[in-house]
Order: C-alpha cells, then structure tokens, then sequence
C-alpha cells in the first residue's frame, strides 16, 4: 500500500507537466498544418515525430510495448490505434490523430479528428463534421464536468449526456476508456465516457486526467484488425475520437495540452480555465 503513488500531484509536479502538454499540441498542430488528400499517415507521423524531438522530448507512444510510432491515425471506420503506413488520406476521408510526449519525465496526451474536405460527396463531409463536433463537444463537456466534479465519475456522465442530447444516434465506445497521467503515460484511474455506477477517486487538487471520447456514427461495437492494433466498428460506420490531458489544481482546472488552457472549448460551458500557479 504505502509503495503505490498517489494519484494526485504536488503544484510543483503539476507546473512539470506542463512543457509536455504544450509540446504534444505543438506536434498536432504540425499534423493539422499537412492534413491534406494525397498526404499518407507516416508522413503525418514523421512531422509529430520531427516537432517531438526538436523540442528536447520523446514520443511516449514508443514506450508503450510493441509500438513503434510517435502518433496513432485512425481513418474512417477505423475509431483509435491505427498504424500509420503508406496509406495517402482521400477527398472525405475522416481521420484522428492520437499523439503524446514525455519530456523530464512527465507526460502529455492527446488527440484531434479531422475531415477533408470532399466536393463531390457533401452529404459524407457534413456527416463526418457532425460526428466530430459531438465528439468534440462531448470532450469539452466532460472536461466543464472536471471543474465541478466531485467523483471522477462526474466526467464520463457528461460525457454520455451531452451525445446523448445531440440530435441523431451515435455509439459511445465502451471497451475503451481515459486515464490518469503523470509519470506514465498510462495511470489510474480509469476515466469512463459513460455513466458508472462506481463514482469513482474524489477530484481533488492535483488530479490529472486524459480525458478521450472515442464516438462512432453508427454502433459502439468495435473489433481490433488483423494489425494487433487498429480498433475498428463492426458495422463500418466512422469513428472519432478527441483527447485532452487536464489538470485539476488548487485555482481549478488547466487543459494542459492546449496553448489557451482550454480558454476557447471551455467557454460554451462557462468554465474559464485558471493557469497553474
Ligand atoms: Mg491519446
Ligand atoms: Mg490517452
């Protein structure tokens, strides 16, 4: 018992966390920068890597056992864990990135859905804009939850009501969840897109949460491919998946891996963000 960490950080370990929040925001905004048809996902990968290690840190998804890469690209049916290869992004294609970086030991996390723009099939690109807004709202609510929550729990109950108030039917991913950050990339606790019935450890200051709606058009039910990896849904319906890695601290809650502090996602909420003192 007296071996095991706490969940929660001192300020000092929560001002640590910030250069690595920053530079895994750094590495999307690369990735957004190239988002184009033509353009394959290694190459997306190569420019996350290049602003990874320019900035004096590692790709933290190259720890992770058996991975190789600095980013995860995830296209159409697929919804988290896709390879990046080869593969050159087409007109409509929608696409999520999922990218991390340690640097002192310290680590950031997060993830962005993209779609490209497609003349000949309007009605494909407003849909997949569509399930990224939800997507993306849902991240936004569930991190508005953070600054008021209670139990963790809080989070993914707001994370499932604001889908489940859009307009239309979409499929929360059950099988996949966020997570506690830090030293690892990787830590307790399990932070669910969904309503539990275990509330959950209390946030407190110092709590740090990936926080990762992962959200399909169609039915959750999801399948890995051949891959080992790439997590994909079974009905073929479009996936998207947003990530952020949020602070709780004694001011309230800081969105560490955007530049604002989550100023902007935040503001339809009424949650003003406060920078870690
Ligand atoms: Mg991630
Ligand atoms: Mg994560």
């Amino acid at each position: 018992m007296g071996l095991r960490r706490s969940i929660y950080k001192t300020p000092a370990q929560l001002r640590s966390m910030m250069e690595p929040g920053l530079i895994t925001a750094a590495a999307l905004d690369a990735v957004r920068a190239m988002i184009a048809p033509g353009v394959t996902t290694i190459e997306l990968d190569a420019a996350a890597s290049r602003i990874i290690t320019g900035r004096g840190a590692r790709s933290n998804f190259q720890l992770v056992r058996g991975y190789r890469h600095t980013i995860c690209a995830s296209v159409n049916e697929q919804v988290v864990h896709g390879i990046p290869s080869d593969r050159a992004l087409q007109p409509g294609d929608i696409v999520s990135i999922d990218c991390g970086a340690e640097r002192s030991g310290w680590n950031g996390d997060s993830a962005v859905t993209f779609v490209l723009p497609d003349p000949a099939r309007p009605q494909v690109v407003a849909e997949r804009e569509e399930l990224s807004r939800v997507t993306e709202g849902s991240l936004w609510a569930g991190i508005a939850a953070l600054a008021r929550a209670r139990h963790v729990a809080d989070v993914g109950a707001a994370v499932q009501d604001y889908v489940d108030a859009q307009p239309g039917t979409y499929g929360i991913l059950r099988d996949y969840v966020g997570h506690g950050i830090g030293r690892k990339m990787h830590e307790s606790p399990s932070v669910f897109n969904y309503r539990v019935p275990d509330p959950g450890p209390e946030v407190r200051p110092g709590l740090v949460l990936a926080i990762e709606p992962m959200v399909a058009a169609g039915d959750e039910a999801t399948f890995v491919e051949d891959d080992g990896w790439t997590v994909s849904t079974r009905d073929g319906s479009a996936g998207s998946h947003w990530e952020h890695s949020v602070a709780v601290h004694d001011d309230g809650i800081w969105v560490l891996t955007a530049p604002d502090g989550g100023a902007a996602g935040l503001a339809p909420f009424g949650v003003v963000p406060s920078p870690i003192q």
